[in-house]
């Protein structure tokens, strides 16, 4: 069982008209999901109440056809018609004992309505932000009044639906009530204008006519931007921030504090460590009575119980330690520190809202995965035979696929050619800013040393002839991959011709601390986080650096990780020089060729080394090797070989710890065949023709 110092933490707390059953707040969360996956929303929502979070909350739910944010897929209570899909959530979050929050939100100027085509609208003419070529209208008052009501609709709605706690949601700059809030973005010169006393109008009047509507029965929390992180001129915990929640102290029944934009509250973990908010939030219990959530990627229970008794948060708010580990808040309470599957800040789960897709977890690969796979975070059916499983290679994909085979309860031998566990997870870590992320590797670890039945072999290099001594019946490769230098990835699909290839250096040659001579060019035709990583080592290494990369921006896939404007700006302040939209086309005698991305236009320039961080290639010896003795495998006992994670296709770790996970949990499965692996929400349509 736990200690007694964790105690605080599982005391129960009014929150208006409900009282949560302990401090454990599931704070709203995208999901990729939400209104085109509401089955798949709620049953990843239940997953989270089952694992102990006392409230658990919907993503942002769009109160009206002039909020809409698609392609993103949140939840939508436009009309009567959206309840089912919303009660669903309120239920399953019901059958354990949590209270149902919803995030009531609208889009304001942020909504571009593409599928409603409503002209988007706000306290005064803006951008959308997207590139999408509109600008949004200024509100009239009719306007307000309309928001008004359609907010108390929507409200009303979501009780219906079963919610417990129902958000007026003002942060991240995302919504209208925040958008009339901050002086950036409202430039009106009537009551909603001007002065704090005249901006905050909305938001007051919209806490109140939620609490009049729904208030009896329904908590009516605020969500709320304390500091936009731009000092004087927008909210800031010192100034206006502060002067909100002193104007509007006790008139939510709790305060859920937010810093900054989504990419400062879902912080990276390479730009910020756990509790980053305390020094912007802590001032708000001074100023008001009611109950305060705040987040932070909160994974250890002592800062946990540390942010409550020094009065900085009443409720540890998490997305993304809930994402990662669904039941943090049991694993507390019996006192299973060890096994909590700790959040390592990659922002792949923002990721998938960015691009449109159900979301997924780096350490945990069920998310999303509740109901369309039937995917349990905590439970894994036991084995269906008594075959012996050997698995080769202990990257990401070969630690997951033993952890969970062991726990389905299979013999399994895990061979690793090195001296060390974790693969990529054991060497990316040393590099500048992944610390965090060796946590892949140190969960899987702490598990595999509670699992008797996995066998770990260090420093064995598995040839052919090795494997089929073992005697294993089942083979699962999991060699992983090594970065190419030939320059092959998607500017040139065919090796560049002419490369100095002594002075050409992979990423797998930094982690190996080969030595590079600068000037060194870093070629980045990856766009992840590497190629960022690379120069940010080789520039703290002293070396100059110049980055080059076909892309506009440097790790351009890192916008969806929320990441890239901060390894932007950081590669720039430490003298990184960048070369965007620009190909590398050769490398001979100490000078580079460089071509515009568009023209094709040439220019050179001196370097005396090159790093190709670009595609990568499979480890694939041992299993061809294999697969050209497939005739001696009956004898050797062996029914299937087959590959797992970076050694069928190098991808990002959150794939090759889904593929380990994959392959465990359909071992001794009839295979699906033709058939979709998973279920799909298709609407009813009646029969056709
Ligand atoms: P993934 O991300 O797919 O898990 P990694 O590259 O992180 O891949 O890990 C692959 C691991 O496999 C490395 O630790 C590597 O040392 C190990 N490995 C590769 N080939 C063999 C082999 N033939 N025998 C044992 N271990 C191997
Ligand atoms: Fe944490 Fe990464 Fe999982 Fe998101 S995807 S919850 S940041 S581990």
């Amino acid at each position: 069982m736990r200690s007694t110092h964790y105690d605080i933490l599982f005391e129960p707390l009014r929150i208006g008209p409900v009282t949560a059953k302990n401090r454990f707040y599931q704070v709203p969360h995208c999901n990729g999901m939400g209104h085109r996956a509401p089955s798949g929303m709620a049953a990843m929502r239940r997953v989270k109440a089952e694992g102990g979070w006392a409230v658990v909350c919907t993503e942002v739910c769009e109160i009206h056809p002039s909020a809409d944010v698609s392609p993103h897929s949140h939840a939508r209570l436009w009309d009567d018609s959206d309840i089912p899909a919303l009660a669903r959530a309120a239920e399953a979050i019901h059958q354990h004992d949590a209270l149902a929050g919803v995030e009531l939100g609208h889009h304001g100027f942020r909504a571009q309505n593409r599928t409603s085509r409503e002209i988007p609208m706000g306290p005064s003419s803006h951008t959308v932000v997207s590139y999408d070529p509109v600008q949004s209208r200024v509100m009239d008052k009719e306007d307000i009044r309309n928001l008004r009501r359609w907010h108390v609709a929507a409200a009303r709605r979501a009780k219906r639906a079963g919610f417990d706690i129902i958000y007026v949601y003002a942060a991240h700059g995302l919504v209208t009530p925040m958008q009339f809030l901050s002086k950036r973005y409202n430039q009106r010169t009537d009551e909603y204008g001007g002065s704090l006393e005249n901006r905050v109008r909305l938001l007051r009047e919209l806490i109140e006519e939620t609490k009049s509507a729904v208030g009896d029965t329904c908590a009516v929390p605020v969500r709320i931007c304390v500091d936009e992180l731009v000092g004087p001129a927008g909210l800031c915990s010192n100034g206006e921030g502060r002067d909100v929640i002193e104007m509007l102290a006790d008139l939510p029944d709790l305060w859920d504090l937010t810093v900054g934009d989504w990419s400062n509250d879902s912080r990276p973990s390479r730009f910020g460590d756990e509790g980053a908010h305390e020094q912007y939030v802590s001032f708000v219990k001074q100023v008001t009575g009611k109950p305060v959530v705040g987040n932070g990627r909160f994974t250890s229970p002592d800062t946990m119980v540390s942010q409550i008794r020094r009065g900085v948060l009443d409720f540890i708010g998490a997305a993304r330690p809930s994402i990662a580990d669904p039941f943090l808040p049991r694993k507390v309470e019996e006192g299973r520190m060890g096994d909590i599957r700790e959040c390592i800040g990659c922002n792949i789960c923002a990721a998938a809202d960015n691009t449109y897709t159900p979301i997924r977890c780096t350490q945990n690969p069920t998310m999303g995965e509740e109901w369309r796979r039937g995917w349990h975070p905590e439970h894994i059916p036991e084995r269906e035979s008594e075959d012996q499983v050997l698995v080769v290679g202990a990257g990401p994909a070969g630690l997951e696929c033993a952890v969970s085979l062991g726990k389905r309860g299979y013999d399994v031998l895990l061979a690793e050619g090195s001296n060390e566990l974790g693969g990529r997870s054991a060497r990316e870590p040393r590099l500048p800013g992944l610390a965090i992320w060796g946590r892949v590797r140190e969960y899987r670890v702490e598990q595999l040393n509670q699992l008797p039945n996995v066998q770990v072999f260090l420093a064995s290099m598995m040839t052919a002839q090795d494997v089929l001594d073992t005697g294993a019946n089942r083979i699962v490769i999991a060699a992983g991959s090594h970065w190419r230098r030939d320059g092959v990835a998607r500017y040139h699909r065919a090796p560049i011709s002419e490369l100095d290839q002594a002075a050409v250096f992979t990423p797998d040659d930094v982690m190996n601390g080969k030595t590079i001579e600068g000037p060194v060019i870093v070629y980045d035709d990856d766009h992840y986080y590497m190629g960022g990583v690379i120069a940010e080592k080789l520039r703290s290494d002293g070396l100059d650096v110049t980055l080059v990369t076909p892309a506009p921006l440097v790790s351009a896939w890192t916008v969806n990780t929320l990441e890239q404007p901060r390894i932007q700006r950081r590669l720039l302040e430490i003298g990184v020089h960048i070369r965007a939209n620009e190909a590398l086309v050769a490398f001979r005698g100490g000078e580079a060729t460089l071509a515009c991305a568009f023209t094709d236009t040439r220019q050179t320039l001196k370097a005396r080394s090159v790093v190709m961080v670009t595609a990568r290639l499979q480890n694939s010896t041992l299993y061809d090797d294999l697969l050209a003795r497939s005739s001696e495998w009956p004898a050797a006992g062996i029914k299937t070989v087959d590959r797992i994670g970076d050694a069928v296709a190098p991808g990002a770790i959150a794939a090759a710890v889904f593929s380990g996970h994959r392959y465990a949990r359909e071992l001794d499965q009839t295979p699906c065949g033709d058939d979709v692996p998973f279920r799909r929400e298709n609407p009813e349509l009646g029969s056709w023709p």
